[in-house]
C-alpha cells in the first residue's frame, strides 16, 4: 500500500462505504489496485488517474469478472466519455 502523499475520498459503491486513495506514485509501475476486503481502491494520480479509477470501480462492483473482461469495460466506458467530452465541448463552443 502506497505511503507516499496522497488523498482519500469516501464513495458508496454497492451500498458499501469505500475508500479512494490517489497518491503521487513517482516511478512506480502500478497505476491502481482494488483490495476487496479492505473497501480500498489505491490510485496512481497521474494523466492515466481517470482510466485507472474506472478500472479498479469495475473490479470492486463485480470482483469475479476476468481481468479481460474489466479491461474490455473500461475501454469501453473511456470510449464513451471521451466522446461525450468531446460532444459536450462543441455544445458549448456552439
Ligand atoms: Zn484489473
Amino acid at each position: 500500500m502506497p505511503r507516499a502523499p496522497h488523498f482519500d475520498v469516501k464513495v458508496s459503491l454497492r451500498g458499501q462505504e469505500w475508500t479512494l486513495r490517489f497518491y503521487n506514485g513517482g516511478s512506480s509501475k502500478t497505476l491502481g489496485r482494488c483490495y476487496f476486503d479492505k473497501k480500498l481502491i489505491t490510485v496512481k494520480n497521474d494523466k492515466e488517474a481517470m482510466s485507472t479509477l474506472i478500472h479498479e470501480i469495475i473490479h470492486a462492483c463485480q470482483p469475479d469478472l476476468s481481468e479481460e473482461a474489466v479491461l474490455e469495460i473500461e475501454a469501453a466506458i473511456v470510449t464513451g466519455l471521451e466522446a461525450f467530452s468531446r460532444h459536450s465541448v462543441k455544445a458549448v463552443a456552439g
